[in-house]
């Protein structure tokens, strides 16, 4: 049995003035009613990096049964791994047994043909809990008994090397669990660490796995890594391993069949767009920033379809139902994202009407603002006209009268946006609704 390096208080960095009220009372109980109790994953890993944790994982030798006995304000959950989540208000503190190695009871694990573990509900002690987590700096142990902290994987040394190892076989790890590849990417940009040359390798060789994991979690993985901050960031490294090719394959087309730069350049500033919302503080929808990703996939399918004697907008919708009834098959998106994904994209064509009283109901429209933004956005890189993107950022803010005369079709046809873009716009920039 391996030995752990045990840092004690004096010589690691982190104080429980860092930790939660609502973490500190759940190791606590623990504690009192005679079970482990560690802090364990994302939260050591940020403390000791000196970054605010998004939320306090508790590891403990209580099964989830036992945990319940010991908060009343506890639900158990979960199917693959069985957790308690312990509820103080809108806080919640994730419990989790400690997971048993898996050769001892096949009965309570399932693996699919794939080496893909479907159920995993095998409870163990620490020992053998550190070897089931993913990453060696996600695998350090904050004990609340002595404060110290418990090191099998000598994640302490990569973390302060900055490097992301996986524990064990690097192909074993993602075969078992392929949205450990996603995961790798994110913490590798969002930590600023490098892959460990073991770690990278097989990436793009099991990118390819990815398909066999459930569509709804891969949605989730997928806001994951598009929306906390680091998108573009995120978006350049899966396509750089060939993982982006298997979670969004229509745009990734699209990128690599596009020479001169116009849709990556669209993608691109919708990501750093988002990025820098998110910066401020500002609040940042998936169903933007998503349908940015599949735009070019639905413009191009429509375009094939005008071709065809299609009429504009049924075109559109139906180019719109196609490419996301393929995409949800990967990445399930909701509903009321897909709703506002169309909404957002029908309205595009719409937005090209500036006379009479259509501009005024799209103003009321709950979908204009996205819809304005993404024409912005498509201006701005080129793909739709720079004069209608301009007309409609002034005629927001006009005045009545000012608006009237705006939407004059006198007026409007001196100022028509379909006048201006032709001769202005590369060819393959104008709008193409
Ligand atoms: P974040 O800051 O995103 O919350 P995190 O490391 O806490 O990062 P979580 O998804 O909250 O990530 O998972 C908590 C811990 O559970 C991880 O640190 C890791 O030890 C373990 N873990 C999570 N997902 C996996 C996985 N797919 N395979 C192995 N271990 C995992
Ligand atoms: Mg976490």
């Amino acid at each position: 049995m391996p030995v752990p390096t045990v840092y004690s208080r004096s010589e690691h960095t982190i104080s429980r003035s860092n930790i939660s009220d609502s973490a500190l009372k759940v190791l606590y109980q623990l504690k009192k009613a005679g079970f482990e109790a560690y802090l364990v994953g994302g939260c050591v890993r940020d403390l000791l990096l000196g970054r605010e944790p998004k939320d306090f994982d508790v590891v403990t030798n209580a099964n989830p049964d036992q945990v319940r006995r010991v908060f009343r304000n506890c639900r158990l959950v979960g199917r693959r791994f069985r957790l308690a989540h312990v509820f103080f208000g809108p806080e919640i503190v994730e419990v989790a047994t400690f997971r048993g190695s898996a050769e001892e009871d096949s009965e309570n694990q399932q693996t699919h043909e794939d080496g893909r573990l479907l159920r995993d509900n095998i409870y163990g002690t620490l020992e053998e809990d550190v070897w089931r987590r993913d990453f060696t700096v996600n695998s350090l142990y904050y004990n609340i008994r002595d404060f110290s902290i418990v090191d099998y994987t000598n994640g302490m040394a990569d973390l302060r090397a900055g490097i992301l190892r996986l524990i064990g076989e690097p192909v074993t790890r993602y075969r078992e669990d392929p949205v450990r590849m996603l995961r790798v990417v994110r913490f590798a940009v969002k930590l600023g660490f490098t892959l460990d040359k073991a770690c990278e390798k097989p990436l793009p060789e099991l990118a390819g796995l990815l398909n066999g994991v459930p569509a709804a979690r891969l949605f989730d993985e997928m806001l994951k890594l598009f929306l906390s901050g680091y998108g573009l960031q995120t978006f350049e490294m899966l396509r750089h391993y060939g993982l982006f090719a298997v979670l969004f394959p229509e745009t990734d087309r699209c990128l690599e069949s596009e020479s001169e730069g116009f849709p990556r350049l669209f993608l691109v500033r919708a990501l750093e767009n988002s990025d820098k919302r998110i910066t401020e503080g500002k609040s940042v929808t998936p169903y933007f920033l998503l349908s940015a990703f599949l735009w070019e996939p639905v413009q191009s399918l429509a375009e094939e379809k005008i071709v065809h004697g299609e009429d504009v907008l049924s075109a559109y919708q139906n180019a719109a139902n196609e490419v996301l009834n393929r995409q949800i098959k990967i990445t399930a998106i909701p509903k009321r994202i897909t709703q506002s994904m169309r909404e957002v994209w029908l309205l595009q064509s719409r937005l090209r009407q500036c006379t009479g009283i259509k501009p005024f109901r799209l103003l009321a429209h709950p979908r204009f603002r996205a819809a304005y933004d993404f024409l912005v956005l498509r201006a701005e890189t080129g793909g739709a006209d720079t004069n209608l993107a301009q007309w409609w950022t002034e005629f927001q803010t006009a005045d009545e009268a000012r608006q009237k005369k705006m939407t004059r079709p006198a007026a409007s046809r001196k100022r028509s946006p379909k006048k201006f873009s032709a001769s202005k716009a590369k060819p393959k920039n104008t709008d193409k609704q």
